[in-house]
């Protein structure tokens, strides 16, 4: 998005798988290919890429970002799938990154400074990315509690177990009563844990369910039903994948404030407890939620940019939550990127990093040609 004027690029014609080799588990692809299209044609040989940022983003909107989501807490995020880029720096240098072996001790990970960079420093025009097996077996589990610290407890004790769910995400009662009403759900209105699980067999799946199970009852699971029916697994996951269009649905006329920290994920209670809190004495319209598992927590909040009162009080909230979060070891950002909004916290989180930070950018950009004003202020 451009701030003051400039080029914008279109890789919508860049769409090309250029090969998959199933015995390396790697994809070749050009940065406009949208992220269903490769888990389409990858899957024809058992492989998907897993991050999944719930948008059918392009391969290279999910490198300048990277992208995560939903199954991050097993399979990682898009940096831990790319092996290999081709970049066209500022002054039209075609180079590449990294290469195709699955480890390197060699020199400077490049490829991880373009990853995130968000097109400040050049354009992606190829990648080699990994790809992992399509899991013969999963399985779904909604868990309930009375209380919301209870639950977010629970999440820091089941990724301690070592019980790798695919997917662990965090619902507050006010979620879910605007998720039933919307999309009819019919769950109850208490804190509850969407649960996936990923596994060999049938067995081992149960074996870890039952415990889940036993580990949720111990922090104060009020209620565990696993082996949810796969039409019920895949209307969960949609209407989680949409909490923000339906909380935008539901309030038609406002418009959103999306908070995205993340934090290490032994302080992931205190963070959901303060930012819920914080909504609740301000009094503002405001949803908390999460992939829990890696600590990421959203608030979306709901006001009216043009009353100067409301939106600054939502403001004030989302600068308060990412103060906490970097004062517990975590990040201004878990997903949705820097860009604008956060550049102003760049300063706070990364200290004298953050100026090495615009050393590189001025390094390889000096004209400052790419994405300006985005990531610095
Ligand atoms: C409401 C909302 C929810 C979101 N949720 C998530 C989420 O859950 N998880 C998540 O990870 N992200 C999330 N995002 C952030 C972002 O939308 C995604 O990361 C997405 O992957 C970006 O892909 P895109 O194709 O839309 O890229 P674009 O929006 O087109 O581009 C994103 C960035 O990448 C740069 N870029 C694009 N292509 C290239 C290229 N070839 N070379 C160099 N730079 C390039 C652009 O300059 C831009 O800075 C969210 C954003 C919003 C607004």
């Amino acid at each position: 998005m451009p701030t003051r004027g400039g080029l914008v690029m279109d890789f919508t014609r860049m769409n090309k798988v250029l090969e998959i080799r199933p015995h390396d588990l790697q994809a070749d692809v050009q940065p406009g290919v949208l992220r269903k299209e490769l888990n389409r044609q990858a899957g024809k040989h058992g492989l998907f890429f897993p991050p999944d940022p719930g948008a059918d983003a392009t391969i290279g909107g999910m490198i300048a970002n990277n992208a995560s989501g939903v199954q991050t807490v097993k399979y990682g995020a898009t940096k831990d799938y790319v092996l290999r880029l081709t970049v066209v720096l500022p002054q039209g240098d075609v180079m590449y990154t990294g290469c195709k072996a699955g480890k390197s001790s060699s020199g400077y990970d490049l490829t991880r400074l373009f990853i995130g960079s968000e097109g400040t420093l050049g354009v992606v025009t190829e990648a080699t990315l990994r790809l992992t097996g399509i899991p013969s077996h999963h399985l779904a589990a909604i868990i309930t509690f009375d209380d919301l610290e209870s639950a977010a407890n629970a999440v820091a004790v089941m990724i301690g177990s070592g019980l790798e769910p695919a997917a662990l995400e965090l619902l507050t009662p006010e979620l879910i009563g605007l998720m039933n009403r919307e999309e009819g759900l019919g769950l109850s209105e208490v804190p509850t844990l969407f649960c996936e699980f990923h596994g060999i067999s049938k067995a081992a799946l149960l074996e870890t369910s039952s415990l889940a199970r036993e580990l949720t009852e111990s922090c104060g699971g009020t209620s565990f039903r696993s082996g949810v029916e796969e039409r019920e697994r895949e209307d969960l996951w949609r209407a989680r994948h949409d909490a923000w269009e339906t909380i935008h649905r539901a309030h038609q006329g406002k418009e959103t404030l999306i908070v995205d920290v993340a934090v290490p994920i032994s302080r992931y209670p205190e963070m959901v407890v303060f930012s819920r809190q914080l909504v609740g004495e301000r009094k503002v319209t405001g949803y908390v939620f999460g992939h829990a598992g890696d600590g990421n927590l959203h608030v979306v909040m709901m006001g009216d940019p043009g009353d100067e009162e409301e939106w600054s009080a939502l403001e004030d909230i989302n600068e308060r939550i990412v103060q906490r979060a970097v004062e517990l070891g975590g990040t201004c950002t878990g997903e949705h990127g820097v860009g604008i909004g956060k550049r102003k916290f760049m300063h706070m989180e990364h200290g004298r990093s953050y100026q090495l930070m615009r050393g590189i950018s001025a390094l390889v950009d000096p004209k400052g040609l790419m994405n300006p004003g985005k990531i610095f202020i």
